[in-house]
């Protein structure tokens, strides 16, 4: 049998690939494949995963033939800092990324008291459409993978010097609409071969895809789900979110209770308040009906206004009197601190300007609709 018999009976994983979206034991077959022996797929992943490396020639304790055998394979594509904007007021940083086909994405880091939190992009672009979010302007551009996910929270611990404790998946795209490659990169960074970040510390953002909540549930993984209800019903939610068109809330909250025993964890409800569409007071019972009993909390956030679209902010008074509400009715509930407010451009909004800004000056956009 020829070495290359040998690699195609042994369904390696799809080359092309960058190599820090595979698994150790993936990592070992290729070494294997090559007729290497299998520690080698060990060293790899430190330097991967560990070491953060940015390229083969810096792992120098691989054979010369091995690094530029898995170049020509499993080339290392680049997620490179285009621009870092940071606050004078608390030390949040936002960076714009530019990816290895042109596309550019965008993830933030801040820093509490418990350690420093990097919100990361799923997607470069987003297709949910909801009305009040910048992220979804230009449509979806394409899915991010494993790697790309993985490279934002590299670059900003590398740029910043200190770890990254937390991870939220709260930037531009939908995580459940990327599903495969957002639990890989999970299984990944949660992994003893990975940054090791205790699955407790990385919450999930979703718009309520219904069946993959249910199917996230059955992993039993101990990550956070929040949810972006942003109604207390499918009326006042069909006006901003097109999702509401396919799943109900009943259907959601539904699957929320599942996350729930399934898991053991509460449920984060995300909720931002919109001037005269979802602020009231009737709308604060409304949604304490609907969640009671359920082991909840309610993050408010002031809608942060993007210029494309009309939607006002609720002031400071009326939040903390739709707060004060809510508790009266027994849920639990916060108003998100702001961070970075002098940077403070909506999600999505200064990946949209760069894009805006290179058409004017007319560089070839990135293609849409590649995979
Ligand atoms: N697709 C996921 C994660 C993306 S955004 C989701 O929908 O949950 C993370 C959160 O920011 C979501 O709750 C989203 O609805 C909210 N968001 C988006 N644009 C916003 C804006 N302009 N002001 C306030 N919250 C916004």
């Amino acid at each position: 049998m020829t070495g290359q018999m040998d690699m195609d009976t042994l369904q390696l994983p799809e080359r092309g690939q960058d190599p820090r979206s595979l698994t150790k034991e993936e990592l070992a077959e290729i070494c294997q494949a090559y007729g290497e022996k299998s520690y080698r797929a060990g060293q790899i992943a430190q330097w991967l995963h560990k070491k953060l490396v940015s390229g083969y020639d810096e792992m120098k304790n691989l054979p010369a033939a091995l690094r530029s055998r898995l170049a020509a394979d499993y080339p290392m594509q680049s997620v490179a800092k285009e621009q870092v904007l940071v606050s004078a007021i608390d030390g949040t940083r936002k960076y714009l990324f530019a990816l290895a086909d042109g596309n550019v994405i965008e993830s933030v880091m801040m820093r509490y008291s418990f350690g420093i939190s990097v919100c990361i992009s799923t997607q470069a672009g987003c297709r949910m459409g909801c009305r009040f979010c910048a992220s979804t302007l230009g449509g979806l551009a394409r899915n991010l993978t494993p790697a790309e996910m993985l490279q934002q929270v590299y670059e900003i611990q590398k740029d910043v010097g200190e770890r990254v404790s937390h991870v939220v998946l709260m930037g531009s795209g939908e995580p459940f609409d990327n599903f495969d490659a957002v639990m890989r990169f999970l299984d990944l960074i949660t992994g003893e071969d990975g940054l090791h970040i205790s699955a407790r510390d990385i919450t999930l953002s979703t718009c309520g895809l219904v069946p993959q909540m249910r199917q996230f549930s059955d992993r039993k993984m101990q990550v956070t789900m929040a949810v972006s209800l942003h109604a207390p019903n499918d009326a006042v939610r069909r006006m901003t979110m097109p999702v509401a068109n396919r799943y109900s809330m009943e259907e959601i909250l539904d699957a929320c209770r599942y996350y729930i025993r399934q898991t053991g964890r509460r449920v984060t409800f995300e909720y931002s308040l919109m001037g005269g569409i979802n602020d009231s007071d009737r709308d604060a019972r409304e949604l304490a009906h609907r969640i009671a009993g359920m082991q909840a909390h309610v993050n408010l956030i002031p809608v942060n206004p993007v210029s494309e679209r009309d939607f006002k902010s609720t002031g400071r008074d009326r939040a903390e009197g739709f707060l004060h509400t809510l508790e009266q009715c027994g849920v639990n509930a916060t108003i998100r601190r702001e961070m970075g407010r002098d940077i403070n451009g909506a999600c999505g909004q200064l990946r949209k300007s760069f894009l805006d800004r290179r058409e004017r000056s007319g560089r070839i956009p990135a293609e849409d609709g590649a995979q």
